[in-house]
C-alpha cells in the first residue's frame, strides 16, 4: 500500500476557501496513493483558545489546559473530512485517541512515543484518506497532550517516520528560504538543504519547521519536503541527508526570535557550585535556557549572570528564582521580553572568517546595539532591542548578499 503523509498547517485551513483549497491537494493525491493529512487548527485559532483559557485563570491546570488547546486541530480535521466525503473521496477524521498517538506524560511540551500503525493500517483498508489532527496526543494516564507550539510538524514527520512514508509540508510560502520571505522580500528559495542546515536554522527560529520535526526526520531518515498550499505545484524545498549543500556559501541563512525573554542576576557570589543552583531548579522545571553571559566584578567576589529563555517560560522561572533566593545568594533579579534573538547561520562557517566582522559592522552602522553574543562552529547569534528585529534582519541579508 502506498501511502503520503501531507501536512497542511493553520493559513492552509484558515478559511472555507483554505480547507477547500487543501482539500483539493488531498484529493488529488488519493488518486495514486492512500492519504494521511495531518492538520493544524485553523490560523488564529490556537492563540484564541491560549488567551481565552487564560482569562478564566493566569495559570490554567495543564489537564483542563491542554484539553481546551487541542481542540483547534478536532475542527479542523473533522471540516476538511466533511468538505472531502461531501466531493466523494472516502475519507474519516480522527482525534489522536483513538488511534492513539502516546506521548510522554508531560503536558505542553510533549514528545510522541509510539503511533499505532497497525490501526491506521486497518483504516487505510477502508479510507483512501485519514485526516489527524497534529499537535495532540495522549500519555500513558489518558490525558489529552500537546506537543509545543508548530508541534503539527513533528506530529507529521512521526506519522511519515512510523509508516515508512513520505512526509510533505504544505505552508503560506513557498519552501525555506535564506531568510523569512515575510520580512525581506528579496529571500531566495532554497530548493535543497541538508537536515543539519535545516535543523541549525529551525532552532534558530526559522518556523517553517518545529525543530523536533526536523530532528525526527534526521534520525529516521524521513523524506521531507515543504511546499505553498496555495501554489502546490510549484517545486518546495526538499530536505535531505545529503551533506551540506551550502557549504559553499559561508552564511546559508539569517533566522530570529522575538519569543524571548532575558534574566539577570546582579551580585551572585562567584564560587563553585553556583551555577548548578540557577539552572538544576530552572531544567526541573522543564525550562530550557539558551544563552548565557556572566560578568565578573571587578573585586572578583561577584558576578552579574544573564541569561535568556523562552517568553512563555519567564513568569516561572522567575518565581523558581525569587523562591531560592537566600538559596543562590544574588542582590537583584531584572528580567526584560522585550528582545530578540538574530542568528546567522551557515555550515561554511567552520572555514570561513570575517563572519563575526560583517555582522557587527553592520549593527554598528546601523545604530542596532547588541546586549548578549554567543557563537557556535556554525552560527553566530546576538540578542537585541525587539523593535530593531526587521532592520537587522534586512541589512545582515543585504550585507551577508543571500538574495543573489
Ligand atoms: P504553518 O501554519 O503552515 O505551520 P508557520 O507560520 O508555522 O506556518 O510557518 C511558515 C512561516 O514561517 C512563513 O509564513 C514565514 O513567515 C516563516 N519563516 C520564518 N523563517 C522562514 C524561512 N527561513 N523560510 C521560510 N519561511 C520562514
Ligand atoms: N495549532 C498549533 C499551534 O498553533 C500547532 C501547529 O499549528 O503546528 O501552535
Ligand atoms: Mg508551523
Amino acid at each position: 500500500m502506498k501511502i503520503k503523509v501531507l501536512k497542511f498547517g493553520g493559513t492552509s485551513v484558515g478559511s472555507k476557501d483554505a480547507i477547500k483549497r487543501s482539500g483539493n491537494i488531498i484529493n488529488d493525491c488519493s488518486k495514486k496513493s492512500k492519504v494521511i493529512a495531518v492538520l493544524s487548527a485553523m490560523s488564529g485559532e490556537t492563540d484564541r483558545l491560549i488567551n481565552l483559557t487564560k482569562s478564566f485563570a493566569k495559570s490554567p491546570n495543564p489537564i483542563d489546559f491542554d484539553n481546551a488547546i487541542s481542540t483547534g486541530e478536532n475542527l479542523s480535521c473533522a471540516l476538511m473530512s466533511i468538505y472531502l466525503n461531501n466531493q466523494k473521496v472516502k475519507s474519516r477524521s480522527l482525534l489522536s485517541w483513538q488511534i492513539p498517538i502516546i506521548t510522554s506524560p508531560e503536558h505542553m511540551k510533549s514528545r510522541i512515543l509510539f503511533i499505532n500503525k497497525k490501526f491506521l493500517f486497518k483504516e487505510l483498508e477502508k479510507f483512501d484518506v485519514l485526516i489527524i489532527p497534529g499537535f495532540q496526543g495522549i500519555n500513558n494516564k489518558g490525558e489529552i497532550t500537546t506537543l509545543g507550539r508548530g508541534g503539527s510538524d513533528t506530529s507529521a514527520v512521526a506519522v511519515a517516520a512510523a509508516l515508512d512514508a513520505e512526509c510533505t509540508i504544505y505552508t503560506d510560502v513557498e519552501g525555506v528560504f535564506t531568510t523569512d520571505p515575510n520580512i525581506v522580500s528579496n529571500a531566495k528559495k532554497i530548493n535543497k538543504i541538508s537536515y543539519e542546515e535545516m535543523l541549525e536554522l529551525a532552532s534558530q527560529g526559522a518556523k517553517v519547521l518545529q525543530t523536533r520535526s526536523v530532528e525526527l526526520a534526521m534520525r529516521k531518515n524521513t523524506k521531507l519536503s515543504v511546499r505553498s498550499s496555495l501554489q502546490p505545484k510549484k517545486n518546495g524545498t526538499v530536505i535531505t541527508d545529503e551533506k551540506s549543500l551550502l557549504e559553499n556559501k559561508t552564511v546559508s541563512g539569517i533566522t530570529y526570535t522575538k519569543d524571548e525573554a532575558k534574566i539577570t542576576l546582579s551580585r551572585v557570589l562567584d564560587k563553585p557550585g553556583v551555577s548548578s543552583k540557577i539552572f538544576g531548579p530552572l531544567a526541573k522545571g522543564n525550562i530550557n535556557v539558551d544563552m548565557i553571559l556572566q560578568n565578573i566584578s571587578q573585586d572578583g567576589k561577584f558576578a552579574n549572570l544573564s541569561f535568556t529563555l523562552p517568553r512563555g517560560d519567564l513568569e516561572k522561572a522567575l518565581k523558581i528564582l525569587k523562591k531560592d533566593k537566600s538559596k543562590i545568594g544574588y542582590k537583584k533579579i531584572i528580567s526584560s521580553d522585550n528582545i530578540s534573538k538574530i542568528s546567522v547561520v551557515g555550515v561554511g562557517m567552520r572555514s570561513h572568517a570575517g563572519v563575526a566582522q560583517t555582522l557587527f559592522d553592520t549593527l554598528g552602522k546601523n545604530k542596532i546595539n547588541i546586549q548578549v553574543i554567543t557563537t557556535s562552529e556554525i552560527k553566530i547569534s546576538i540578542l537585541i532591542d525587539e523593535k530593531h528585529t526587521d532592520l537587522a534582519v534586512q541589512k545582515l541579508h543585504q550585507a551577508f548578499k543571500l538574495h543573489k
